[in-house]
């Protein structure tokens, strides 16, 4: 038997067609610019050399480059998306290695900071809340001096605790909630912002099955807590006690703070929470407003309803 080397080179010098399709390929491997400045960089290649990894050339060739011919992550255009050509020598042999391109890069860290907001059921302009847009009229003035304090804390280590913004309807409670998370994703902390009733009604529907306890533990464990809109939904005595009391009780002992909006303040809120279905209980509701106290600051807001505007 011929080596397969000798055979493929007769075949070659048989076949015309082949032989120049190959020239001209070679040439325009040959004459792409970021192969010649890799050429120019190692002189010590023979034509032998080329010849031998020319595949590797073409691949090398046909890629886009750190982005280059790519618009977004989405339209990378590469046989591995995300992912960028490199070539190297390694003994006089030519490689071709991949790295991640830079829009990966960005793509992967946009992820992650989404990931740092965990929100259940929040309206989008309200993740996409910003504190520098957050108007400073009078009426604001103690919440956001506590939020700035808590931020300028939160840069150091997380407080311990969060607040407890109190107003009436729409003066822009959960919008500072979601100000808030945004703000502390750039130091690297995750929130998770639920609407009160989901929050009940999420709990509620995985009673039975095993996602209960994953659950609770989610809400007992997140480096941020906003349970927004605390208030009247609390009618289940099981729910005050078992769930939002136990999730209190456990971030009041590992000092994990808690954000809380509502309109009511907290002797309202303690009504509240004593009628329950049960009857009324005082001195669970008692509790409750205890482990409030411990996990965050009382801020009240006044001022008009924005909703209106
Ligand atoms: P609350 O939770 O107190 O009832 P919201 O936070 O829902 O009030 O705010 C009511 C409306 O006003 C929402 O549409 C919200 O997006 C808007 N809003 C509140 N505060 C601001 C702000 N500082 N800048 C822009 N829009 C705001
Ligand atoms: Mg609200």
């Amino acid at each position: 038997m011929k080596p397969i080397q000798s055979e493929l080179k007769a075949w070659m010098d048989k076949n015309e067609n082949f032989k120049t399709n190959y020239t001209r390929i070679k040439k325009e491997i040959l004459s792409d610019p970021s192969i010649q400045s890799f050429l120019r960089e190692h002189p010590e290649l023979t034509d032998h050399d080329i010849e031998k990894h020319l595949m590797r050339l073409y691949e090398y060739k046909s890629q886009s480059k750190q982005c280059d011919r790519c618009a977004s992550y989405g339209e990378c255009q590469n046989i591995i998306q995300g992912y960028s050509p490199l070539l190297s020598m390694d003994k006089n042999e030519i490689k071709l290695s991949y790295e991640k391109c830079h829009l990966r890069v960005e793509a992967e860290q946009q992820d992650a900071q989404q990931k740092l907001l965990q929100s259940l059921y929040m309206p989008k302009e309200i993740l996409e809340a910003k504190m520098s847009e957050v108007i400073q009229d009078k009426s604001r003035i103690a919440a956001i001096g506590a939020i700035l304090n808590f931020l300028e804390e939160a840069k150091t280590a997380l407080p311990k605790k969060g607040l407890f913004l109190h107003g009436s309807f729409g003066v822009g409670k959960t919008y500072l909630l979601g100000a808030i998370a945004n703000e502390l994703k750039k130091h690297h902390y995750s929130s998770t912002l639920i609407y009160m009733p989901e929050f009940v009604r999420e709990i509620k529907g995985s009673f039975k099955d095993d996602s209960f306890n994953e659950k609770i533990d989610f809400f007992k464990k997140a480096d941020v807590l906003m349970l927004d809109d605390i208030g009247a939904e609390l009618q289940s005595a099981w729910f005050r006690d078992e769930v939002l009391g136990s999730v209190l009780q456990y971030r009041m002992m590992e000092g994990l703070p808690v954000f809380f909006s509502s309109n009511f303040n907290l002797s309202e809120l303690e009504k509240e929470l004593a009628s329950t279905r049960n009857g009324v209980e005082e001195v669970k509701a008692g509790r409750i407003i205890e482990r409030i106290k411990q996990v965050s600051n009382i801020v009240e807001m006044t001022g008009k309803n924005r909703r209106d505007e």
